[in-house]
């Protein structure tokens, strides 16, 4: 354990189940595309799919239903169905909006690192604003998806900060793992799913109350 504190740099967000409340929007498009065609997505493969990229969702989905054919039409209502929900019904996660806004009061260095294909990323910064982020990381800029740290290390690299003066701020047991094993000290907000304790995670109940100090303190002991 080091003594010696790098001060923090940048502070990077997943965005959905973090910033914002999407989940539960993935939960409705999902039934919609899943009784569009005749079948009903099970509890488990709704729950494994958190925090994983549009691809593998789309595969997970059609296993589940047993459903053969042509995942890129299967993704194609997926999307439709997720820009409509996007549209309409997006809301930020409590605490979310106001962490966010004294990072960039603080000066810090920002990142937006999703899973989620930059197409319907695009309709969610309608909300959560464009102009708050240095640099955005989407599902379909990377080989590898999280749970795997390559959109981690695209994050840092782009933002041309070390993974120790960076924290990283996710909700699900994925996020967690791809911005961990990058480096990176990272704040858990579970949402849908709990996180297991694990080296450089926090785990806390919400983003409620919680300052640029706390997410410095995160560097510490590192
Ligand atoms: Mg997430």
């Amino acid at each position: 354990m080091s003594t010696d504190m790098a001060p923090l740099q940048a502070v990077l967000f997943d965005m959905d189940g973090t910033l914002i409340d999407s989940e539960k929007l993935w939960s409705i498009g999902l039934v919609e595309v899943a009784d569009e065609l005749g079948g009903s997505l099970s509890a488990e493969t709704r729950a494994s799919m958190v925090g994983k990229d549009l691809v593998s969702s789309v595969r997970m989905l059609m296993a589940d239903l047993g459903v053969t054919g042509e995942p890129a039409v299967v993704q194609r209502l997926l999307v439709s169905a997720m820009a409509r929900e996007f549209a309409n019904a997006l809301e930020w996660r409590p605490g979310a909006e106001d962490l966010l806004k004294a990072v960039r009061a603080a000066g810090l260095r920002t990142g937006l690192v999703t899973s989620t294909h930059r197409n319907l990323t695009s309709v969610a910064l309608e909300t959560i604003g464009r102009d708050n982020f240095d640099i955005i990381v989407c599902g379909d800029d990377v080989a590898h998806t999280k749970p795997h740290p390559e959109p981690y290390r695209k994050a840092l690299r782009e933002l041309d900060v070390t993974a120790d003066a960076t924290v990283a701020i996710e909700d699900s047991p994925a996020g967690s793992t791809s911005a961990r094993t990058a480096g990176i000290a990272t704040l858990v907000v579970p949402l849908e799913v709990p996180v297991e304790p694990a080296p450089l995670l926090t785990i806390r109940p919400s983003l409620v109350g919680v300052t640029v100090a706390d997410l410095q303190a995160l560097l510490l002991g590192r």
